[in-house]
């Protein structure tokens, strides 16, 4: 997988993902980060991204050949015409289904946009996919794409290193994941659940699928109605 991220804070995108998990992924070049700075492409003098918005109103917006012709040499440099997202919170919603979707790509390419946005004519030239990470707006769009690019790449075959902890996880098959315990076997007077010491793997299934949608009615009443349509209580 090669992730493309067009930005104006390179540095900031470039220092989260060379950590840990993808930072080793890199390593070994099962996941690829190629940012490109939008700045770089300004044909104005003075080096300028942005401008005030036609209308009035407050604050400026990135303009369109910049982030036009950053786009052209990613597609060059990929040698195709990738799917390219606007993180922005005028997009759907961000959620693991979407990054398994996007995990099956080969190349992904994130747009970031800064102070009001970017302007309208070149996200209609660019951009296949527009998504938020949630109702709430940031200052920019690079914890976003962080936060999009860590979701799927540890959804790339190879990057995590046991590729079992993922198909367990919360929200892979529409519930929340079980409680989890480690050792000592009694912390502050709690035990760990017996069942979980007894060895008894048909047990331990159960167990956790129990409290899966315990935890999942408790605290996702909405996902757990999703995924039991025809129950009301357990
Ligand atoms: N004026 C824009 C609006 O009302 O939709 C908000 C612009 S915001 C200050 C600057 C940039 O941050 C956006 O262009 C987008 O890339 C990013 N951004 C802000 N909130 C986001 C969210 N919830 N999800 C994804 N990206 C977001």
């Amino acid at each position: 997988m090669k992730f493309y991220c067009m930005t104006l804070f390179p540095e900031m995108v470039e220092q989260a993902m060379n950590t840990s998990i993808l930072k080793r992924a890199m390593e070994r070049e099962v996941i690829k980060l190629n940012t490109y700075n939008i700045r770089d492409y300004t044909l104005d003098r003075h080096n300028k991204v942005d401008d005030y918005t036609y209308g009035g109103g407050a604050g400026m917006l990135m303009q369109a050949q910049p982030v036009y012709d950053t786009y052209q040499a990613i597609k060059k440099d990929a040698g195709t015409t990738p799917r390219v997202i606007y993180v922005t919170p005028q997009g759907s919603q961000f959620n693991q289904k979407k990054a398994g979707e996007l995990a099956q790509e080969d190349n992904l390419v994130f747009l970031c946009g800064h102070y009001e946005g970017i302007d309208e004519r070149v996200l209609e030239e660019i951009v296949t996919d527009y998504i938020s990470i949630g109702d709430y707006v940031l200052t920019g769009g690079e914890l976003a794409a962080l936060v999009m690019m860590d979701a799927v790449a540890r959804l790339v075959p190879g990057v995590l290193n046991n590729e079992e902890s993922f198909m367990t996880e919360s929200f892979s098959d529409g519930l929340l994941e079980y409680p989890q315990y480690s050792r000592p076997e009694e912390w502050m007077g709690k035990r760990v659940p017996e069942v979980l010491l007894s060895g008894h793997h048909a047990n331990i299934e159960k167990w956790r699928l129990e409290q899966s949608k315990k935890r999942t009615l408790e605290r996702r009443p909405d996902l757990y109605a999703l995924k039991y349509p025809q129950e009301h209580k357990l």
